[in-house]
């Protein structure tokens, strides 16, 4: 089981403290892989079985000019470039235009999405069901998956679900 993972997401819904939380597990490689436009933050889990290449996908939001929507267009093709798309939200935080603006990009991928609900410490149950409510139409999510990144809760099992369909 091995393939490449693009986390997409909302500055500050938590993408390098999943990164970090999931590297610090089973440590590899954190490196900045040069790109033409920017640094790719990539992170290798590996295990006797699997290898997962996690690649922290920043900017995909709306360009202000040419250069910003060049780096959008390359963000967006890494995303059919990977095996499988993770797409970040934060638990506290309502779902606003930079989510829609990455959703209605996601729409287009045929790879599988997964909706990872971040900072669910943050929440209580009632809420949680609020949020997947909210987004439970968006997209054609492989599937939903709560998660503190900070705490790890749900983490490692999200990664076995993860590894395993790759
Ligand atoms: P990024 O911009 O998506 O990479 O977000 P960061 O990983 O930098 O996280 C933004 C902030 O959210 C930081 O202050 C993190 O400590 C905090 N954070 C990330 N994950 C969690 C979580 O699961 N629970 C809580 N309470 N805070 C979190
Ligand atoms: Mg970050």
């Amino acid at each position: 089981h091995s393939g490449f993972v693009a986390i997409v997401g909302r500055p500050n819904v938590g993408k390098s403290t999943f990164m970090n939380y999931v590297i610090g597990q089973k440590i590899a490689i954190m490196s900045n892989v040069p790109q033409t436009t920017r640094n790719k933050i990539q992170g290798i889990y590996t295990t006797d079985k699997e290898q997962i290449i996690f690649i922290d996908t920043p900017g995909i939001h709306k360009a202000h000019n040419k250069l910003g929507d060049f780096m959008v267009q390359s963000s967006l093709s890494t995303l059919n470039e990977v095996d499988a798309v993770m797409f970040m939200i934060s638990a506290n935080e309502e779902r606003g235009a930079g989510d829609n603006f990455i959703i209605e990009h996601l729409k287009q991928i045929k790879k599988p999405v997964y909706l990872v609900i971040n900072k669910i410490d943050l929440i209580n149950p009632n809420k949680l069901l609020e949020i997947m409510d909210d987004y439970k139409d968006a997209v054609d999510w492989k599937e939903v998956v709560p998660i503190s990144a900070i705490q790890g809760n749900n983490v490692s099992e999200f990664i076995d679900t993860l590894a395993a369909e790759l």
